[in-house]
């Protein structure tokens, strides 16, 4: 058992090595972060396709994003689009109308700011929190959007807190059980080094997955035995 006070950074590293050796390794950087020099267009796909997966299932949010890309050729297309036609498109996604409208002006904001381009680019040289900002300056992406688009793609330190993530670092006292998910990202942004942020990420979700469900939780695991902080379990 352990109290949020009590995590630092020697505690998470070893909360990763128990991970790992319960769910096998995973790379520090994601495959388009590891890259270093992604795809000018990369960046933007990737916002596109975060805002689909917003509170829905992955293989939803795969279904909306292959419909969005072959009905439209590029973002500006996308950007030009009927609304209500867009919507249409991605309908599988869940929230239509509200995820049309947070693409389109998240494109909208991505064009304006490079002078005509749809490339996050620039994002690359600012440091995390600066480009995180700019994102969740757009109305419609939080941190958790902001997040994935700044680690996955170009590798900066920027813990995704989803509903794993989020569950799991509460029951393990990482994180405040009354925290906020702003909260909780700003929590785990501080305390997790940054080259594990990546993988921490996917190893929690793993654990999530494989055992710490939210209502089942299977707690025979010898990770929980030591860090599952949470009453009656
Ligand atoms: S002991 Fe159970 S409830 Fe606690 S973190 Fe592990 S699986 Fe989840």
């Amino acid at each position: 058992m352990s109290t949020p006070a009590e995590w630092d950074e020697s505690r998470v590293r070893q909360l990763h090595d128990d991970l790992t050796d319960l769910h096998e390794a995973v790379e520090s950087t994601s495959a388009h972060g590891a890259e270093g020099d992604p795809d000018p267009g990369e960046g933007v796909r990737q916002l596109v396709t975060t805002i689909l997966s917003q509170n829905v299932a992955d293989e939803n949010t795969r279904r909306a994003s292959e419909s969005l890309f072959e009905r439209y050729e590029d973002f500006a297309a996308i950007e030009a689009a009927d609304q209500d036609e867009l919507a249409e498109t991605i309908r599988v996604a869940g929230l239509p109308n509200q995820k049309a409208e947070r693409i389109q002006r998240a494109l909208a904001a991505v064009r304006e700011e490079t002078g005509g381009a749809y490339s996050l680019a620039f994002l690359d040289a600012m440091d995390a929190d600066n480009a995180k900002a700019w994102l969740t300056d757009i109305k419609g992406i939080g941190p958790k959007t902001a997040s994935v688009v700044l680690n996955f793609t170009f590798g900066k330190p920027t813990m995704a807190v989803d509903t794993h993530v989020e569950r799991v670092s509460k029951r393990f006292g990482l994180v405040p059980e009354s925290a906020s998910n702003q909260r909780a990202h700003e929590i785990l942004g501080a305390v997790v080094p940054d080259e594990l942020t990546y993988p921490l990420h996917v190893l929690l979700i793993r654990h999530g997955r494989s055992y710490c469900s939210a209502r089942n939780p299977d707690c025979a695991n010898p990770v929980c035995e030591t860090y599952c902080d949470c009453e009656g379990c």
